[in-house]
C-alpha cells in the first residue's frame, strides 16, 4: 500500500505543485473531497475554489481556477484553467479584479454579465485561499 501521494498542479500557465504529499482535499463540482493513499481510482471535474495538501504536517493551499483531478492510489493529478499557490496570490491584484467585475455588474447596459460572475468569482476563491492560509 502507498504511503505518499503524487500531486501534480498543472494549468496552461505552467507547472505549479509536483511534489510528494499526505492527503489532498480538493473541491469537486459534486462538494469537496479527500484524498488519501490507496485511495480508488476516480476522475472528477472542478470548480473555482480551495484544494489543500497537507505534507510533514504542514498545509499548503491552492486557488484551483476549473478543470479536472484525476485520483489514484498513489497520485492526484489536476489540470487547472489557472491555479495559484496561496503564496504566489497577489492581493491587490485579486481586490482590483472584484472590483472591476462588481462594477461591471453594477451597471444596467448590456454587458456581459456571466464573465463579470466568473471573474468576481475568481476574485474571491483568491482571497478566500489567502484568508485560510492565513488562518
Ligand atoms: P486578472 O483579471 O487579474 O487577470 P483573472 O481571474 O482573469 O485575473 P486568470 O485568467 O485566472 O486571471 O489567470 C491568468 C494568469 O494570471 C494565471 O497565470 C494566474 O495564475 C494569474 N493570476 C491571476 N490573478 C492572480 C492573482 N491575484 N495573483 C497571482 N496570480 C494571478
Amino acid at each position: 500500500m502507498e504511503d505518499k501521494l503524487k500531486l501534480e498542479i498543472v494549468t496552461p500557465y505552467g507547472t505549479v505543485f509536483d511534489a510528494e504529499v499526505d492527503e489532498v482535499t480538493a473541491l469537486g463540482s459534486e462538494g469537496e473531497f479527500g484524498v488519501m493513499p490507496g485511495h480508488a481510482p476516480f476522475v472528477t471535474t472542478l470548480s473555482v475554489g480551495t484544494l489543500s495538501c497537507k505534507q510533514g504536517g504542514q498545509s499548503i493551499y491552492f486557488f484551483v481556477n476549473w478543470g479536472y483531478a484525476d485520483v489514484g492510489p498513489d497520485h492526484v493529478v489536476v489540470l487547472a484553467d489557472s491555479a495559484e499557490r496561496s503564496e504566489d496570490i497577489d492581493v491587490d491584484r485579486a481586490h482590483e479584479a472584484q472590483k472591476r467585475a462588481e462594477e461591471i455588474l453594477r451597471q444596467t447596459k448590456e454587458v456581459d454579465f456571466a464573465r463579470a460572475e466568473a471573474a468576481l468569482q475568481r476574485a474571491l476563491a483568491r482571497l478566500h485561499v489567502k484568508d485560510q492560509n492565513n488562518k
